[in-house]
């Protein structure tokens, strides 16, 4: 059968995910070809060189999602890839003071004894509920989620799926309930009082995710960026040596060794179908691929409502990706910088450790509600949510010596803007307004600034695919994750297409630089290949 075909799967972008399928499949025997877009490879995560000099991370910028199955199926070790943890984990400045995130307990706890003895008190609790809810998330994010349907096999999956759930004690179940319903002030409100530690907490709630941290479904946002790990330690933020390109480059290295050829600057303009089954590919330069299988790494509205023809999809499918929810809210800058931020709350430009660290730029609670409600109404706020990192701290690979390059990932910025504006109009206002934020807790910056490459939400979808801006290819909200990511019937890779499958974010689990869904997505094809040979 394979002879009639060019390939045995053709993957349709090589994001991290595409190139983690890819790497599975060469490794199970197929013939894998991937046709990516852009002139690289990665997808949202890739490192290049913004300005003469100075590479970054210029989208996704920090790792501990990424799977420790992936990372040790695909030996991505041997093929170049160190991640190192941070020596400060967070900072958050405050006009006075800063709150400082340790990777030692201990310390950690300390510290925030200084700002409230209740809240350290509170926090092994806290630390404990939140490693026992994100430890069933590690157990559930590499299955494949059951579809509906009511077939013994889905009943099945269902019951040996929550059996992990089941186990759980009556309060830890309470929790998972909550954390997937409430919103991330709420929860953290159970724990503690300090408005810095709360805010601290709840950026992860809001991470792109254009929300009020008061929103509902928020907590769950927060509970998505803390299932992962750095070298084998829970919950971790880290930096990956050479930026998150370097993962990419290790995925493409391992697919290549596992045999696959993925060829760049090869946009797909179309699907083949034959029979309401995917054949193939025609890319943009007219030429024709076929496969047996064909793999999408694309946002799902790219894959539905641009590559296909919508009349091969049964009509509630067609309806369900019309209204997939597509808006995180974020722009992106890449700095390069003659010196360090001298923060009035930690003076100083020579490196020091909360230069390492993720930088904070959220006081309160009623700032991110505030620049949330500013968002709504202006597009942006004036005050936005920032983290700043300056991974040259810890990678010298970056930057010119004494020189450094800064990720700036800011929220609340709104793809849809009011009164006829265009992202294109108000990004140098956009810029100012970040800079102004930054400047505010280190007046140094402003001047500091040699180059700036700024990402808008429409630059993120024109540039990288990331369809509404969207980071995670959705956002993860409550109706779009698990069994109905991307819809109810089709959680498992397959779509409704025969032969055509879904190995990219809009998949479960969802958004990150995970390589689960690749990984998922791999698995479902590969026993698929087995079942119709
Ligand atoms: C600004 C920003 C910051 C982020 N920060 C972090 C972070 O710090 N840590 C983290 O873990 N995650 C972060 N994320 C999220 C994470 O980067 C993404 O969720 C993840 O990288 C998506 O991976 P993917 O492989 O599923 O899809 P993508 O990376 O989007 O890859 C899809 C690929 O398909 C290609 N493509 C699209 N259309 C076509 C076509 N027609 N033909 C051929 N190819 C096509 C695209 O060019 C792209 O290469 C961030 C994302 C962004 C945008």
């Amino acid at each position: 059968m394979a002879s009639q075909f060019d390939f045995d799967t053709i993957i349709i972008g090589a994001g991290h995910n595409g190139l983690t399928a890819a790497a599975y499949l060469g490794q199970a025997g197929h013939s894998v070809k991937v046709v990516e877009a852009r002139s690289v490879v990665g997808g949202a995560a890739v490192t290049e060189e913004f300005h003469p000099g100075f590479r970054n991370s210029v989208c996704a910028y920090t790792v501990s999602l990424l799977n420790p199955k992936v990372i040790a199926d695909l030996d991505l070790a041997r093929h170049g890839l160190k991640i190192i943890e941070r020596p400060m984990s967070n900072f958050l400045p405050l006009d006075d003071d800063g709150l400082r995130v340790w990777p030692d307990a201990k310390r950690w706890k300390a510290e925030v004894a200084r700002f409230s003895q209740a809240d350290a008190d509170s926090l092994d609790t806290y630390n404990a509920t939140l490693e026992r809810l994100a430890d069933v998330l590690r157990q559930l994010i590499l299955e494949t989620p059951p579809n509906a349907g009511g077939s013994l096999a889905q009943l099945w999956k269902l019951w040996r799926m929550s059996k992990p759930v089941l186990a759980l004690d009556r309060q830890t179940q309470q929790d998972l309930v909550d954390i997937f319903t409430m919103s991330a002030a709420d929860f953290l409100a159970r724990y503690f009082r300090h408005d810095a530690v709360l805010a601290l907490f709840a950026f992860d709630g809001i991470v792109g995710t254009m929300a009020s941290p008061h929103a509902p479904g928020t907590a769950y946002v927060l509970l998505h960026h803390c299932f992962g790990e750095v070298n084998g330690k829970h919950g971790v933020w880290g930096h990956a040596i050479g930026g998150m390109g370097a993962i990419s480059q290790a995925l493409a290295a391992a697919a290549r060794a596992a045999g696959a050829d993925i060829e760049v600057d090869a946009p797909v303009a179309r699907v083949l179908t034959h029979n309401n089954r995917a054949t193939g590919v025609e890319l943009a330069d007219g030429r024709i691929l076929t496969a047996r299988k064909i793999a999408a790494n694309t946002n799902p509205k790219i894959l539905f409502e641009h590559l296909l023809d919508p009349q091969e999809l049964p009509p509630e499918f067609a309806t369900r990706i019309r209204n997939w929810r597509c808006k995180s809210g974020t722009m992106r800058l890449n700095v390069a910088l003659k010196e360090l931020p001298d923060f009035i709350a930690a003076p100083g430009t020579d490196p020091q450790d909360h230069h390492t660290a993720g930088i904070i730029l959220a006081p309160d609670m009623a700032y991110m509600e505030t620049a949330y409600i500013d968002a709504r109404r202006h597009g942006f706020s004036a005050k936005p949510v920032v983290e700043m990192l300056i991974p040259s701290t810890i990678d010298s690979t970056l930057a010119p010596k004494g020189q450094h390059v800064a990720s700036l990932f800011c929220q609340h910025f709104d793809f849809d803007l009011p009164d006829g504006k265009t992202w294109d109009d108000i990004k140098p206002l956009a810029i100012e307004a970040i800079f102004d934020t930054v400047s505010r807790f280190a007046p140094n910056f402003r001047a500091s600034v040699l180059a700036v490459q700024a990402l808008t939400p429409l630059d993120l979808e024109r540039d990288f695919g990331l369809v509404g801006g969207d980071i995670f290819h959705g956002s993860l909200d409550l109706n779009q994750i698990f069994s109905l990511r991307p819809a109810l019937g089709h959680a498992d890779y397959r779509m409704p297409v025969k032969g055509l499958y879904l190995c990219g974010s809009g998949a479960h689990p969802g958004g990150g630089v995970t390589g689960v869904p690749g990984h998922n997505a791999a698995r479902e094809m590969i026993r698929d290949f087995r079942r119709h040979r």
